[in-house]
């Protein structure tokens, strides 16, 4: 009998360190094919009309795939790179080179499972099993202290839990040499153009000029722990709005795996024996446990997290006001930290997390638009789109999460006060408030006739006045939440 062959079928899991499956394979002395499809579904359109992976990040995915591929050949391999729907390619594959199993990193989401399924039925017509490993998160499922379906539905419950009683596992080495793949026709790398997609432009006013794949997402853990020395600060700047240090930046390249958490837990421990071990090296972490958080909630509750009555079931009667939804999506709305964060999404697929948790309560608390609606919007945009953080995230923005404190919305107005004192990050991205001094930038609404002539912001003209009024608003969409929960309890 020859050598084992091993199709490894990269999905977000783009890197050659910490990588179980191909480990795993060259454990046992097989011969790894090395393999990354298209999904011609990823580039179809969401359910209200958007491209489900727009054009930020396409590119950076297709950086991604680039980086993997090159990597893979500097270890004497390569990367077979074909497009369509891996369930009916991989079969073909596995007959063409006669392929003995096939391993992957397992993933959590229906469509994603729905793959994971009918390739597993098409294998199984050939006897070719599949091998399915977990490697998304920072704690490996089987090192939680209880099931996954029984893991607390509050996230400092879960926290508390894990941080007593589990542990994190090391990262697998990363291997020093491949073998060379059989015979085959490895396939081009598709053009964004092949997807339907355009390259989009680079606006320099971005907080960073992303860069897919797994060498861009290493430098950048390298530049902002060991060379920026930005971690020893990380919690009193993690709020920030401008600028590349803030926060890490660390999340897009998680979303697609070129950075393994495991990796950015050993470099934290790492940066705390040679520099400082503080709160801020600890907060680091506890991001990375909300993003576990979500992994986890998401396996517990399947196709739960993206109804519209979401994790807890409320049934509100959101609105589908498409010309109010459009105000939003343009930074349009009269209230300045929402545009200016949503024209920043818009310009550069990121926005902050102070961000985010602004426009999504905004869209939902005082708009009363159906939050997937906005969920929708950023999987199309966002080019660290993680399936579970997003719609996490939206579920508990939107108060259809397992979140204890019922509805809670963001006083806009005062958050801006509070994290662009002087409207620094407002000018950046609202170049029409460029006169306004800080005091008046939070609410332009406010400028009498004299002072919109003296800064030369006419509203309605130069910039809208605000779609709604902030707290009637609130008021009105508290009392749709309480209806809707109370009848939900009768
Ligand atoms: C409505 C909404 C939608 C979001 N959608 C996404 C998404 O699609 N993908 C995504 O990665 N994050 C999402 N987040 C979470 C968070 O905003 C981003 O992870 C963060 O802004 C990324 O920037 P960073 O890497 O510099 O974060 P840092 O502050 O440096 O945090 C480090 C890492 O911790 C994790 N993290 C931090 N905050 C959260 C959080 N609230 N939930 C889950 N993980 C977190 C991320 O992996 C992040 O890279 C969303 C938040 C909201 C409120």
């Amino acid at each position: 009998m020859g050598r084992q062959r091993v199709l490894i079928w990269y999905r977000h899991d783009l890197r050659i360190h910490d990588h179980e499956p191909m480990y795993e394979a060259l454990q046992a002395k097989a011969l790894v094919i090395p393999f990354y499809c298209f999904d011609t579904r990823e580039f179809g359109q969401t359910s209200f009309g958007f491209p489900k992976t727009g054009n930020f990040r396409a590119k950076f995915l297709l950086e991604s795939v680039a980086d993997l591929r090159t990597s893979l050949q500097n270890l004497g391999s390569d990367l077979v790179i074909r497009q369509g729907a891996p369930e009916e390619i991989i079969p073909f594959l596995v007959k063409e080179l006669q392929i003995d199993a096939v391993y992957f990193q397992g993933e959590v989401t229906s469509e994603e499972l729905t793959v994971e399924i009918a390739l597993e039925t098409a294998l199984s017509s050939l006897k070719v099993p599949i091998h399915s490993f977990w490697s998304a998160t920072l704690y490996h499922p089987d090192n939680l202290p209880c099931d996954v379906v029984q893991i607390p539905e509050l996230f400092t419950k879960f926290r508390k839990q894990v941080e007593t009683n589990s542990s994190i596992e090391p990262t697998f080495i990363t291997p020093q040499q491949l073998p060379s793949l059989p015979d085959i026709e490895v396939g081009d790398l598709p053009q964004l153009s092949d997807l339907g997609l355009e390259l989009p432009e680079f606006d320099n006013r971005a907080v960073l000029c992303f860069q897919g794949g797994e060498t861009a997402g290493k430098a950048r853990l390298k530049h902002y722990f060991w060379q920026k020395n930005c971690l020893k600060d990380y919690k009193q700047t993690r709020n920030g709005m401008l600028g590349a240090n803030y926060s890490s930046k660390f999340s897009p390249w998680l979303a697609l795996g070129s950075l393994s958490p495991r990796y950015i837990y050993e470099q934290i421990q790492d940066y705390e024996e040679k520099i400082i071990k503080n709160n801020s090296t600890y907060w680091l972490l506890f991001e990375l446990l909300w993003r576990d958080f979500f992994h986890f909630l998401c396996q517990k509750h399947g196709n739960n997290i993206f109804r519209q009555s979401g994790l807890q079931g409320i049934d509100i009667p959101w609105q589908e006001d498409w010309k109010r939804f459009q105000v939003w999506q343009l930074g349009q709305t009269g209230y300045p930290l929402v545009d200016a964060n949503m024209r920043e999404l818009a310009a550069t697929g990121f926005m902050s997390n102070r961000g985010r948790q602004n426009v999504a309560s905004f869209l939902t608390k005082n708009l009363g638009i159906n939050w997937q609606m906005g969920a929708e919007w950023f999987e199309s945009f966002l080019i660290d789109y993680d399936v579970c953080s997003n719609w996490g995230n939206w579920n508990y923005t939107a108060g259809v999460g397992n979140d204890a404190r019922g509805f809670r919305y963001f006083n806009i107005p005062k958050q801006s006060q509070d994290y662009d004192p002087q409207g620094e990050y407002i000018k950046h991205w609202l170049p029409e408030l460029k006169n306004l001094s800080g005091d008046k930038i939070h609410a332009p609404w406010k400028l009498s006739t004299t002072e919109q002539k003296k800064f030369g912001v006419i509203l309605g003209v130069d910039y809208p006045r605000p779609v709604v009024d902030f707290f009637k608003s609130v008021k009105k969409n508290e009392k749709i939440y309480v209806r809707a929960v109370s009848s939900q309890i009768q």
